[in-house]
Parts: structure tokens; sequence; C-alpha cells
């Protein structure tokens, strides 16, 4: 049910943006009370507004720092409209109602930014602004905290919809946005005590780990997160970096597997993928696509590595192998390396979302979780996929979506012949392929390719063609698909679309 909005408390630091919203709030009968600057900034729209100084019967003192810490603000917001000795003592107190509460905070981290004196900076530490988000956003069932500028048009939204009043999912869910504003707030206030003033906010709320190093070793680095949570260390060091964003990779590419699968990364990209019909067996075809590139990879299988699997595996130097579990035989053989990392894997999902900083921001996307399957390959040529590269070429894909862009991925019967990862151009991911492939004495024919994006000239599958290659996806979409698809028409190449780009950056 709706609450409709009767009072306002308006305090911003900025004032752009907010005029559409006072008109609105006026012209729907709310009563306005706001702070020295806002109040006059509203006051030159021509819209009545009562200075907060009426309410507390107080100046805003102190150069600002006390303007709306005062009971009868505070107890405003905070009173509970349903609870009858709330009510009560408000009406006792002369406390009016205050239904809406509009922040935005005086920009601390824009004034650290600027390089201004220490003095200005803390003088920038709102004290009331903040207090005011927190106190509207614990008393949701009753208030509407608006917490930033950023949220105006959202609200605005709202209010066009259904006039100024809200109900309580709208409100409980501008409670929570007011959290994330306060504690962000607050932990650029305590990164620049820290003397961290340039860093993005870091991800405080979970569990962190100091690193060795970055990336590289004149770089610090953290890992906030669980990695207990995740896996059992039964041998080898502390894992570095650059290991946890492999393992990430590597468990990402293997999760796409229902069958017994073995994956070998490094520098996230795959150099070793096969399944099998054991580990054993999909480890040795994995390690035959590229030995060289595997010597200090990351490993990782989804069945038990057993005494045989161990075997063969101990005679590779790897960083990490990652398994649901090990024989008791298996453990002891890959002990035999003090520093090998080996990981028992715990079930437990990764999450679905990812971020990425840049710009002096953050970017946010959802995962790319979407994997076509045979069954979404729509043919496009003359010749259809053998029932055999179409198993191969759903194979192919799996290793294509987790692959630098461009890439371009070879492989047959459940095998990775090779790949061209990170090019600028498709065509030069294809030329690496054929090469690493013909290097490591793979026979091309009868083989297929996947491609991450759609071909946007026939090249690629010209190439493919000579080189042997009979099945090819892509996602298609170009709109020189045609000279594409001709080509295999003309050459007996079989081709099918996805539908589905799977850019990896
Ligand atoms: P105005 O321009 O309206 O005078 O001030 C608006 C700013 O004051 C807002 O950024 C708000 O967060 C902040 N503010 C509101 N009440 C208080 C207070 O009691 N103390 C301090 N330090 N800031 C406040």
């Amino acid at each position: 049910s709706f609450k409709k909005i009767q009072s306002a408390l308006i305090s911003v630091y900025y004032k752009d943006g907010l005029a559409p919203i006072i008109s609105k709030l006026h012209e729907e009968g709310v009563v306005l009370y706001s702070t020295g600057g806002t109040q006059q900034f509203i006051e030159e729209m021509g819209i009545p507004v009562i200075p907060v100084e009426d309410l507390t019967g107080y100046p805003s003192i102190f150069g600002g720092r006390v303007k709306t810490l005062h009971p009868k603000v505070f107890g405003g917001i905070l009173y509970r409209r349903d609870l009858a000795s709330d009510v009560e003592v408000a009406n006792q107190f002369e406390i009016p109602a205050l239904d809406l509460v509009m922040v935005d905070l005086y920009p601390f981290e824009e004034t650290v930014a600027s390089g201004a004196s220490d003095e200005d900076i803390i003088e920038k530490i709102d004290i009331g602004g903040i207090s005011l988000i927190r106190g509207a956003a614990k008393n949701f069932n009753d208030v509407l905290i608006v917490s930033s500028r950023s949220q105006y048009g959202e609200v605005l939204d709202i209010f066009a919809a259904q006039g100024a009043s809200t109900n309580l999912e709208q409100r409980r869910n501008f409670a929570g946005k007011a959290f994330a504003v306060s504690s962000g707030y607050d932990s650029a206030i305590q990164s620049y005590f820290a003397g961290e003033s340039n860093n993005l906010h870091k991800f405080d709320h979970l569990p962190s780990q100091t690193l060795r190093y970055g990336e590289n070793p004149h770089q610090t680095a953290t890992f906030y997160g669980d990695i207990d949570a995740l896996f059992t260390k039964l041998n080898g060091k502390e894992l570095s970096y650059n290991n946890l964003v492999d393992v990430d990779a590597c468990l990402a590419l293997l999760d796409e597997f229902k069958e017994t699968a073995f994956v070998i990364i490094k520098h996230t990209n795959a150099c070793g993928v096969a399944t099998g019909s054991s580990v054993k067996e999909a480890y040795q075809k994995a390690l035959s696509c590229d030995p060289v590139s595997a010597f200090g990879g990351v490993l990782a299988c989804n069945g038990e590595v057993d005494k045989a699997a161990a075997e063969e595996i101990n005679s590779l130097f790897c960083e990490i192998l990652i398994a649901p579990s090990y024989s008791d035989e298996a453990l002891e053989i890959l002990k035999s390396k003090k520093n090998r990392i080996l990981l028992q894997r715990k079930p437990q999902e990764f999450s679905k979302n990812m971020f990425k900083t840049l710009l002096n921001g953050v970017l946010e996307q959802d995962k790319d979780l979407v994997m076509e399957e045979v069954a979404d390959f729509k043919t496009v040529t003359e010749k259809a996929p053998t029932e055999q590269e179409l198993k191969a070429l759903a194979f192919a894909l799996k290793i294509c979506k987790h692959t630098k862009s461009n890439t371009i991925v070879l492989a047959k019967e459940g095998q990775l012949l090779a790949s061209g990862v990170g090019q600028t151009s498709r065509v030069d991911a294809l030329k690496q392929a054929i090469e690493k492939a013909a290097e490591f004495g793979f026979d091309l024919n009868g083989s297929v390719m996947a491609s991450d994006a759609f071909f946007p000239f026939p090249d690629c599958v010209e190439i493919a063609g000579k080189a042997g290659i009979t099945a090819v996806t892509q996602p298609g979409g170009s709109i020189k698909d045609k000279d594409s698809v001709d080509y295999c028409n003309q050459n007996g190449i079989a081709m099918v679309m996805t539908g589905i780009r799977h850019f990896k950056h």
C-alpha cells in the first residue's frame, strides 16, 4: 500500500537536478524543510520552504558543523508512526513527522582528489548528512530516504507513476542504497586516514588476505574473499595473485564440462583441454596439446585423481592442481614436490557477477553464463556437420568462450588442438592456431573451428578450409556472413551459427 509523503527535509550539497523534484513535491502539497544553501535554492524557485532553524530553534552553528543535529529533526525522522507511545512523545515535544529525507553529502572524495589542504578535507566530512541518511534509512517503515543526487531520476519516475507516495518495498530498497552510500562514504574517509586516498573503495566487508605481491613483485596486493570456503589446501605454498587469477579462469572453463575433463591454463588461457574416459586419459590428451606451455601451468579436473593419473601428472612441473578428490596413493605421489599446490575443491558456487576497475570507476556486469549446445546450432551451409563434428564444435565453443578475444579454437574429438588467443585480428588468431597445431604435430584434416565472434570477411574460412578444417561454428551477424557461407558451400565445409557472441577481454 502507498504512503503519502506529507513533509520532507531537503539538505543537499550540489543543487543540480534538484529543481524538478522540488517542483513535484510542491505540486503534491508536500511541506518542505531545508538547510541554509538548499533553502535559498528553493526560495529562489519561488517555492515556500521552512528553514530547519525554525524547527530546531538554533541557527546553523560552528561554520555549518551543526545544522540538523537536533532531536526535533531526528525525532521527526525516527519516531514510529504506528507506535502509540512514540506518537505521544512526538506530540508532547511538538516533533513534526518528516516522511522524506533527501541528502546529497559533502563531496569528500572530490575534495581529497582536488588536492585540498587537510583542514579543508576534514571540514568536508559530512556529519549531519550521514546521520540523516542513516536515521531515515533505519526508519524505512515510515520514511523514504534519497541519499544521493544519482537517485533523483528513479525518485521522479516513482512520483510520476504514483504521486508523492511510496510503498514499503520501495522505501526498503532506497534504505539499502542509503547504507551503501554511507558505508562507501565512511570507507573513503577511512582510506584517506590510512593514506590511500587514490585507491578505489575496497571490499572491506569481505574477509581479506594480504598476498605476497601483486601481478609483479613491485605491486602490493590483497585478496578480498574466502579461499578456504572454496578449497582445502593439501600441499604447497601460498596462492599468489597470479595463481588466483588462473585458478578462477581454470575452473570457469572446467565447469562447462559434465563429462570427465582436464584443463591446463597459462595466463588465464587454456593451453590444454580434453575430455577422456579417465582423468589420466583426459590429462594426457590435454598435455599433448601444448606440453611447452603447460610447464608451470594451473591444472584442474572434475574427477578423482587416482594413482595412474598422479603418476602421469607428477612428471610435469605445474604450479597448481585442483580436483574434487585424490586417492591416498595419488596424494602421496603428488606431495613429493613440496611447492606444488594441491587443492581439493569444495562444492561451492561462484558469484554470478564480476567487477573491473577503470577510469577511476568500477564496471560491473553479469558473468557470461550462456553456453550453447548442439541443439542451439543452426546449420547455414548445404553440408551439415557430422555427429562427430557437432560434438567437437560444442567442445571447441566452450574453450572459445573462456579464451581471451580475439580467439580461434581448433579441436577434434574432445581435444583442444590449438588456439589463437588475444589477437588484435581474427585472421591472426587463426594463423597462430594453425601454426601451433603444426608445431605440436597435429593433422588438422577433419578438425573443427570455433570463433568467439563473427567473421567480418571470408578470409578466416578460406584459411581454415585450406588447412583441412571441415566444420565451423561462429555467432554470425556480419553483413558479409554470406561471403563466408558461400566459400564453405563451394569447398564442402559445414558451418553452424549460434547467434551468441563470446567476447572476453
Ligand atoms: P546547505 O547547502 O543546505 O546549507 O547544506 C547541505 C549539506 O549539509 C548537505 O550536504 C548535508 O549532507 C549537510 N548537512 C546537513 N546537516 C548537517 C549537519 O548538521 N552537520 C554537517 N556537518 N552537515 C550537515
